[in-house]
């Protein structure tokens, strides 16, 4: 999410229009805010018009036939279809360019990105700054009213009161509902050990 996906997305876009490639930008849309054709913006100001879509089979009825590169941002809000959508693009020769975020709040895969990150040619990964420790962040740690979000929450939330921020592994911090409610009620009280989920290690 702070990693500078869509800055490196919109680099590689640039590029290619530079190269006078044929590009056509896709963005999924969370909501009906926004009708036809919207912006995609980066951090640093640069903004590219992309087709926003609801479904994955939608960016396969938009691409055009003498298109040279596809680029589809947020990538993890699409269903699962957009596995076979940008195969059968790239199956064409189509240059597909894709940018999402690989897990979600919990530190768990984002729904079709596994899937997309096995087919693809070249992976990069991006890393923010964890704003705890300053190390590499890996992670988005959801917060709410500036609490770490329970493991139950729906994945992907719409226009809710939710804020986020770069974490590393080591920093980031997804409790049970069950837990949250019981160090909500024990706040103050005196402290009975409460076992903790600790993230695993990877070796
Ligand atoms: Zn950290």
């Amino acid at each position: 999410m702070f990693s500078g996906k869509s800055e490196e997305l919109l680099r590689r876009v640039r590029r290619a229009l530079i190269a006078k490639k044929d590009v056509q930008v896709f963005k999924p849309h969370l909501d009906d805010r926004y009708g036809g054709v919207f912006r995609i913006s980066s951090h640093d100001g640069t903004e590219l018009e992309a087709h926003p879509v609801t479904t994955s089979v939608q960016i396969a009825e938009k691409v055009r036939d003498e298109i040279d590169v596809v680029a589809i941002d947020e990538a993890q809000f699409l269903d699962n279809d957009i596995v076979g959508v940008v195969n059968d693009i790239a199956d064409r020769g189509v240059r597909v360019i894709v940018a999402a975020t690989d897990m979600d709040f919990r530190g768990e895969p984002f729904g079709p990105i596994p899937r997309l990150l096995a087919i693809a040619e070249r992976i990069d990964k991006l890393h923010a700054i964890c704003v705890v420790c300053s190390d590499l962040a890996t992670r988005n740690q959801r917060l709410i009213d500036g609490e770490p979000a329970p493991a139950e929450e729906p994945t992907i939330q719409v226009g809710g009161a939710e804020s986020y921020e770069a974490r590393c592994r080591k920093c980031h911090d997804v409790p049970l509902r069950t837990r949250h409610q019981t160090e909500l009620a024990m706040r103050g009280a005196a402290s009975v050990p409460i076992p903790h989920s600790s993230a695993p290690t990877l070796e």
